[in-house]
């Protein structure tokens, strides 16, 4: 072991440690397997804590989505306790074991700061590389728990729960902050920002997902490091903004991420947009779309970033189709230059991979089409494999206000006919209901949208 690993943690108080009568966690609450591996770690004479946010879920009565945990046996040495581990990252840093479907992740405790990028690789002979902004780029070098916690974000995400006793080890105040329901970052607020600016979306995530405050000097630097947003990998902002978006809490965290300021930096399209007609059609469609999304999570139906994006992005579509306030223009040529425009801006900043994008390419181009009422072509469109997702889309446009509810309506009873019904429903629109209310140029070239 090298000769100064524990120096660091010599200047840092002992945890406060909080035994099993004074707080509310249940092993009854704690997956099965994790209790496994934690066990079976310390069969093995090694230490085995529950942490990061299965501890603070359980502590706040909420039911964690997965349970990590934390030991001082080296990745090797957990593999050799376990037939069904796996080491998993570019060095190996990580043990997953796995359980049919469930996989546990065991982390070796981490001297330094962690949230690298494991594709950039580390170095196993140094501590700790910041670039000149201030940011993490690699680190590695096992440590104890007391160097562990330090690179943690949160108070409360920095609690561990000791399967030895089951006491919970409190090195930073995390209990009595996740009891006051606040959000503080462990350490300088700037300085950690600067070595990861991903954490301004993460307290925005927390605060949103636990409704929990910021501590005022963790709220105060966000909008003015804002700006290190733009220099974070795209394909992370896609993770990050699919967690933030796509877990329950839309509508709050996309609050916190304008009150934060971090929205222009994210997607400064929308930002615009919004800040110019926040009252506007697209600006509600938005709203709503994202209290549906935060619905659907609640019923435990599927949500996808197809959906979410295109919701997130219809302002600023209507924008660049030169009608901030809807409607949205029927034109298939105008539409797509519009939406292709707002998309490749916003892949600029956050990678939407292909099959999402293009997808969400095609929820925009199918809605002209529903504004033809009659003939054949309107029951093509209920056959479409996109139908349902651009009818969400027609509904959410009803409901912001931005087309006549009427369409909505009709397609709405359209789907509730037998088939026979619908072929004379269609048959006995007027022809007029074939064209779009909105006049369109007479010499249309013939071009499909890209969604045919
Ligand atoms: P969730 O319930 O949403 O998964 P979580 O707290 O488990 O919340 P994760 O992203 O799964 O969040 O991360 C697990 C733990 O790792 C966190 O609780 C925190 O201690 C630590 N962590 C994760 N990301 C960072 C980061 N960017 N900076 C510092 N610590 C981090
Ligand atoms: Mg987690």
């Amino acid at each position: 072991m090298h000769p100064y690993e524990e120096e660091p943690s010599a200047g840092h108080p002992p945890p406060v440690i909080v035994p099993r009568a004074e707080h509310p966690i249940s092993r009854a609450d704690i997956s099965p397997n994790a209790l496994k591996v934690l066990y079976r770690l310390k069969d093995a004479g090694y230490q085995g804590f529950l942490v990061g946010g299965a501890v603070r879920d359980l502590l706040l009565g909420l039911h964690p989505k997965d349970f990590d945990i934390a030991t001082d046996a080296h990745p090797e040495q957990v593999r050799k306790l376990f037939r069904n581990c796996r080491l998993i990252g570019r060095r190996f840093h990580l043990a997953h074991v796995r359980f049919g479907m469930d996989i546990i992740e065991v982390a070796t405790f981490r001297a330094a700061h962690t949230e690298v990028d494991e594709d950039h690789g580390v170095d196993e002979a140094e501590h700790r590389v910041l670039d000149v902004h201030g940011r993490i780029l690699r680190d590695n070098l096992y440590g104890s728990i007391e160097e562990d916690v330090w690179r943690r974000d949160f108070t409360a995400n920095a609690l561990y729960y000791n399967i030895a006793d089951y006491s919970v080890w409190d090195y930073v105040g995390g209990v009595p902050d996740a009891r006051a329901r606040v959000l503080r970052l462990i350490g300088d607020p700037e300085t950690r920002y600067r070595e990861d600016p991903v954490r301004m979306l993460r307290a925005a995530r927390f605060a949103a997902k636990l409704d929990f405050t910021l501590h005022p000097d963790t709220e105060a630097p966000l909008a003015r490091l804002a700006y290190m947003l733009d220099s974070v990998p795209p394909a992370r902002l896609f993770d990050e903004t699919a967690k933030l978006l796509l877990a329950g809490h839309a509508a709050s965290s996309f609050g916190l991420l304008r009150r934060f300021e971090l929205l222009p930096h994210l997607m400064p399209d929308v930002a615009t947009a919004i800040a110019e007609a926040p009252e506007s059609p697209g600006a509600r469609l938005l709203r709503l779309g994202l209290e549906g999304t935060d619905q659907r999570v609640r019923d435990d139906r599927p949500v996808t970033p197809t959906f979410l994006f295109a919701v997130l992005l219809w302002p600023a579509i209507l924008r660049a189709a030169g009608a901030p306030d809807g409607p949205l223009p029927a034109d298939p040529q105008l539409l797509l230059t519009a939406t292709d425009e707002v998309l490749s801006r916003q892949l600029r900043r956050i990678t939407i991979p292909k099959r999402f994008g293009l997808p969400m390419r095609d929820l925009v181009m199918l809605q002209p089409r529903f504004e033809r009422r009659s003939g054949r072509r309107a029951l093509r469109l209920l056959e479409h494999p996109k139908f349902r997702a651009a009818y969400d889309l027609l509904l959410l446009r009803a409901a912001s206000g931005e087309i006549d509810p009427g369409i909505a309506e009709w397609w709405t009873q359209l789907q509730t006919l037998p088939e026979a019904e619908r072929v004379a429903e269609v048959e006995g629109q007027p022809a007029e209901a074939a064209e779009s209310p909105r006049r369109r140029p007479r010499r249309r070239r013939r071009r499909r949208p890209a969604a045919d």
